[in-house]
């Protein structure tokens, strides 16, 4: 008989009851080093203090009300956000998809607005993941997510990984934007090097189109700044965000610069749940931590003690890890084994990541991960692969 859950899911039979920052606790009272959060959600680990008291106060006071009302958490959030971003307005929705949809139909509504109304299609990039709605997995461009669920919506090209030539040769009369994930993460951690990101800005300008960004995996400080594309110093028309931008409830948002986000009349888009009350009080408490003094600095910090030591692991395990890619606390380990073994050898061990594609494993830990966590890391790690590769395995303390 089938689940009572709809089986969509390959999950680990693993549940946890609590969270304690960057360490779970299982329904069997084991305790996990966690290096998923929840695949980049979970930024501020898990039980942060700032977060509990935020949803709690606000649950005794008011959980939602629709947007027929003014709600002065989200007022005070898209301010905070326009503040810190390239953006002038912003949209606020519950998920990442929900949040490219929107900077899709703003990217139609634009030069619809403007009007060239034949200006529809988006450029994207091989290796992307931009969510599961139908519109996200035909921008994604994914078989394995595109399989059975034909048609795929009309509307999107798709370009080889970071060839700005292909890039070029694919706009035309109709296209309308570029979409891109400064670093691909479904995709395997594969970064957009700036000066590529620098040359889609001024591909963009020069055609006349807009650039989209889908910053729902790195963005909200995991590469050490705010936003991931603000290592390559450009700004985009359009951007999504969502995961670690509720530190764990469910939030997303679609940010845009004035000239875009005009056209977004009332009527023109709309979410019931989107930006509630609750969500709002999640998602200012997230801000206030992460743009706190010193914060991003911290990460940054940290990422690189962590990136070194992963360093270490590489050269210890040259039969298990290839190497290491990714910017911050995004990072990713090419692996030789089956990627879903090392995961599982790495939660057999205590520790919990992500597969990627590309055959790597994905390290996304809590921003708040500190010199204890990254040394229990190398610690599970090493023995891990030892087990997984033990003929060639050298002890990692001699190089750490
Ligand atoms: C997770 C993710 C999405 C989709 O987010 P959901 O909240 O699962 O809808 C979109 N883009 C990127 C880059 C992601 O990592």
């Amino acid at each position: 008989m089938i689940d009572a859950v709809l089986p969509t899911y390959a999950r680990a039979d693993l549940a946890f009851e609590k969270g304690e920052g960057a360490w779970l606790v299982a329904t069997d009272g084991r305790r996990y080093l966690d290096f998923a959060a929840g695949i980049a959600v979970d930024g501020l680990g898990h039980g942060h203090p700032h977060l509990v008291k935020a949803l709690t106060e606000q649950a005794g006071k008011l959980w939602h009300v629709s947007n027929m009302f003014r709600i002065p958490g989200q007022e005070k959030l898209a301010k905070r956000l326009v503040a810190a971003s390239f953006a002038d307005s912003v949209f606020f929705c519950n998920s990442g998809a929900e949040a490219i949809e929107c900077s899709l139909k703003m990217a139609r509504r634009y030069h619809w607005g403007e009007g060239n109304p034949e200006r529809y299609r988006i450029i994207t990039f091989e290796g992307a993941f931009h969510g599961r709605t139908l519109a996200t997995i035909a921008a994604g461009g994914q078989a394995k997510h595109l399989e059975g669920f034909g048609p795929a919506m009309d509307g999107f090209d798709q370009v080889p990984f970071g060839d700005l030539k292909a890039v070029k040769a694919a706009i035309g009369p109709h296209t309308a934007g570029i979409l891109v994930e400064p670093i691909q993460g479904e995709g395997g951690i594969r970064p957009i090097p700036p000066e590529t990101l620098r040359a889609l800005r001024a591909i963009a300008d020069e055609a006349g189109i807009l650039l989209l960004l889908d910053e729902v995996q790195c963005g909200v400080g995991r590469t050490g700044k705010l936003f991931a594309h603000e290592w390559a110093g450009i700004a985009p028309d359009i951007m999504a965000a969502a995961k670690g931008i509720g530190g764990g409830f469910p939030l997303g948002a679609a940010l845009a610069v004035e000239k875009v986000a005009k056209h977004m009349t009332a009527g023109s888009h709309g979410s019931t749940y989107g930006g509630n009350p609750l969500a709002m009080a999640v998602g200012n408490a997230v801000l206030d931590v992460i743009l706190e003094d010193g914060f991003l600095d911290r990460v940054l910090q940290v990422a690189g003690h962590l990136r070194q030591s992963l360093g270490a692991i590489v050269e210890a395990h040259p039969d298990v890890v290839e190497g290491v890619r990714g910017e911050g606390l995004m990072l990713g380990l090419k692996v030789k084994p089956e990627n879903r073994a090392v995961v599982g050898a790495l939660r057999e061990a205590g520790m919990l990541v992500v597969a990627g594609g590309d055959n790597t494993i994905r390290l996304v830990p809590p921003l708040v991960i500190g010199e204890p966590e990254i040394a229990r890391a190398v610690e599970i790690m090493d023995a891990a692969f030892t087990r997984l590769a033990p003929a060639s395995a050298v002890k990692v303390a001699s190089v750490a």
